[in-house]
């Protein structure tokens, strides 16, 4: 029976599509395994989100052992692929054009391909082929440099496919000589058709957590953002599927469903969509990531307000509080609408906590730019914020027609100073959480009988040392991946304490 094991870069994205591709791969009877080393296939879910994500899967791809077989998917060789599509419109000679232009993959009409195609005998046959092309699949590493570079330096490189070509896995798998047992068409066909088996991040084990796409790709083209050119324009999923898919999760023992997309509130059934998984019984949590300042019904915050598995966080991407920069990023919304925002979820009658994402020396940023990101962190009181340093990912906007013009001593400057306002901000809002009692989300237990998790509203939490290995009934359920509840007792910068209840 053939073995394989996934690594995952990345997102929460990747972890819902590496979900997905375990399902496949055990549907046509091959054994997941924890470890690389005790693999015949070692899939690599990829990012490429920055340069160094890239490097890091190539380093990843060198310790590999040159027995195991390894296939690589998503960003990375999504970023490396241009598009286009065959059909029965395009005569041969266009096929055969777009061949030598490089890289194209076959979207076909038929879910049943009679030929999924991925060598290069078969490309340069197809020069010859006269017939209809509607049957046929080209998964296509063929044509794709950096498979032809990679497999150079490793010859087991057996396989690059994108995500969308998911369902042709069972294909792709039999012609390349493995054993296929049958499959379900209606379940591995269409991503969105796809259940995946729950996993969680943490702990395979435990899987007391998902994530669930409510959507993929964009089309916002923010002008630093490599996101719409790795994983194509928006494609909402239908809501139904992603209920079905929140209610196989929680019954099979999950407890806090992540609903993922890149503007995730973007998608017009968003609040319905949430107000329907929040009535499964068993559901403990429900959260968000990453939603659209814009895009925020009354319903949806209406829900964070009176429904308590609704979890009391918000992460809002701000990238900028200079409305010049914001522009220029093409972030679609101004200063001022995100403090109303804040304002708007300010009002509520519960203690939301709100974290985000800002870029430091973004091109052309001056001081006072700046200054204006520092005044908005401080009227928003983040708890915490992703700290991005600039650098132009090749590929997009900012890389083609903007100049990265911010010396790098001054960027880290900047990192430094919102960095230490940030850490005041946190200390001063974490006073205000002593006492309160939450469900925590263990995600480490140390030797000393510590525990590392994170709460409700989605802050890191150390429970101190209350476990002792001679008291076992104190241990009963507590494991990674499960949940215990603990009351704060202590507030620091980014980090809460508190003991067991
Ligand atoms: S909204 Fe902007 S930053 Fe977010 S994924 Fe889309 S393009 Fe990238």
């Amino acid at each position: 029976m053939t073995k394989f094991h996934i690594v995952i870069f990345g997102c929460q994205m990747n972890y819902a599509d590496a979900a997905r591709i375990r399902a496949v791969l055990t549907n046509i009877g091959m054994t997941h395994v924890d470890t690389i080393d005790e693999a015949d296939i070692v899939v690599l879910d990829t990012c490429s989100v920055r340069q160094k994500s890239e490097d890091k899967v190539t380093g990843k791809i060198r310790e590999i052992p040159s027995d195991k077989k390894i296939w690589i998917t998503w960003c990375m060789v999504q970023h490396n692929l241009r598009h286009a599509k065959i059909s029965k419109q395009l005569h041969d000679k266009t096929a055969s054009e777009l061949m030598k232009r490089g890289n194209f993959v076959g979207n076909v009409a038929t879910r049943d391909p009679e030929i999924v195609g991925f060598s290069n005998q078969e490309m340069k046959d197809l020069k010859e082929y006269n017939a209809d092309t509607d049957n046929i699949v080209f998964v296509n590493h063929a044509f794709n440099p950096m498979f032809f570079n990679f497999q150079k330096t490793f010859p087991n490189l057996e396989l690059i496919m994108r995500i969308d070509d998911i369902g042709f896995i069972p294909r792709i798998a039999s012609r390349l000589g493995y054993e296929v047992q049958e499959w379900d068409i209606e379940l591995t066909n269409e991503y969105n058709d796809i259940i995946p088996h729950t996993w969680n991040q943490l702990s395979d084990a435990n899987a007391k957590t998902a994530f669930v796409p409510v959507s993929t790709g964009c089309s916002q083209f923010c002008a630093y953002c490599i996101v719409p050119y790795a994983r194509g324009l928006e494609k909402n999923l239908p809501a139904d599927k992603i209920i079905a898919e929140a209610r196989h999760h929680i019954e099979n023992g999950v407890e806090e469903i992540t609903l993922i997309g890149q503007i995730v509130n973007k998608h017009p059934n968003f609040a319905d969509i949430c107000e329907a998984i929040l009535d499964i019984p068993g559901l403990r949590w429900l959260r968000y990531t990453s939603p659209y300042p814009t895009f925020y019904s009354d319903k949806l915050l209406h829900l964070h307000e009176t429904h308590p598995k609704m979890c009391p966080h918000i992460h809002m991407p701000l990238q900028s509080g200079s409305d010049t920069i914001l522009k220029k990023m093409f972030r679609g919304y101004t200063a001022e609408q995100f403090r109303v925002f804040v304002d708007r979820i300010r009002a509520l009658n519960r203690d939301i906590s709100i974290t985000s994402d800002i870029i430091v020396g973004f091109c052309d940023e001056t001081e006072e730019d700046f200054q204006e990101s520092m005044a908005l962190t401080q009227y928003a009181r983040f708890d915490m914020v992703y700290i991005g340093i600039y650098s132009p990912r090749p590929g997009t906007l900012a890389h083609r027609m903007m100049d990265d013009n911010i010396p790098k001593d001054v960027k880290h400057d900047r990192r430094d100073r919102l960095n230490t306002l940030l850490k005041e901000i946190s200390y001063a809002n974490n006073q205000k959480e002593i006492g309160r009692t939450t469900d925590v989300m263990i995600t480490a237990i140390h030797e000393d009988g510590t525990i590392d998790g994170y709460t409700d509203n989605m802050k890191n939490i150390t429970i101190g040392a209350p476990l002792q290995r001679e008291e076992p009934t104190k241990w009963e359920g507590i494991s990674v991946g499960s949940f215990t509840t603990a009351t704060i007792t202590e507030g620091e910068s980014f980090r809460l304490k508190g003991k067991l209840t």
